[in-house]
């Protein structure tokens, strides 16, 4: 928790009125109005910020609920109940700074083309971008100064969909292959969000159970039923299938055990 402006945490928040709630990337902006006649003295204008990481989520619970023991922040609303954000992994950030003061968020001002940005994300942007790459694909993939942002397991997901293995160099790819790349996530995005969209499961639970490789090491590849194979990428496990995900970096070494 970064506090960017002087005062008490609490004192600063007391009486605070939400006026929105937005994404940013992979920032979530929680604006306050800006605090004007009765009751509002003292006050001043801010905006609170959250970048949730790995497993940061939010919840909104009856005043008289148990708080979990991964509870980092609880923000009492005058309806009586809480607004809640759990991180078991405490990587995430929350920030609260004055309205608009953004330079005190590590990477807000710098962040990737929004890769659901149907505008920004434009097929001669992604291949500008990948062009200026020497690195393995996936490492491209979830770099949030370049795309933002997919994480682990959309990077896994989106590979799959565009049957390119996650080691392979963003040099190797041809420009057939970078527009696969390009449509693999677009499609896979917003089909996840749809879903969850249309399942709207609690506000703290993560649906993950339509995800095609991720975490389905050992399990049949549903394309081709080749078992999915797991692999360390710059020490991030990914997963994928070896058979719709051919190895091209190996194309010209003999595989001796096959012979
Ligand atoms: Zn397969």
């Amino acid at each position: 928790l970064r506090v960017a402006i002087r005062g008490e945490l609490e004192q600063l928040l007391r009486g605070q009125v939400f006026a929105s709630v937005t994404r940013h990337a992979h920032f979530v902006r929680f604006c306050f109005r800006k605090p004007r006649g009765r009751g509002s003295r003292g006050l001043q204008h801010l905006e609170l910020i959250v970048s949730p990481m790995l497993a940061g989520c939010f919840d909104l619970v009856e005043s008289d609920a148990k708080i979990a023991a991964d509870t980092a922040l609880v923000v009492e609303l005058d309806d009586s109940r809480k607004l809640i954000y759990r991180d078991n992994k405490q990587m995430g950030k929350v920030y609260v700074l004055p309205f608009e003061a953004h330079d005190k968020v590590p990477g807000f001002q710098r962040i990737g083309v929004d890769v659901l940005d149907e505008h920004a994300f434009c097929f001669d942007t992604f291949r500008a971008l990948a062009k200026t790459r020497r690195d393995q694909v996936r490492v491209f993939l979830m770099d949030k100064t370049a795309l933002d942002a997919m994480g682990n397991a959309y990077a896994d997901e989106v590979l799959f969909a565009a049957g390119i293995h996650p080691k392979a160099w963003v040099r190797s790819l041809d420009d057939e292959a970078l527009g696969r790349l390009h449509r693999s996530i677009v499609e896979v995005l917003s089909e996840a969000r749809d879903i969850i969209a249309e399942r709207a499961p609690p506000l703290p639970q993560k649906l993950r159970d339509f995800l095609k490789v991720r975490g389905r090491a050992g399990e049949p590849c549903p394309n081709c039923k080749t078992k999915i194979r797991r692999a360390r990428v710059r020490g991030y496990d990914a997963c994928f299938c070896p058979r719709c995900q051919p190895d091209g970096r190996k194309s010209t070494i003999v595989d001796w055990s096959r012979l």
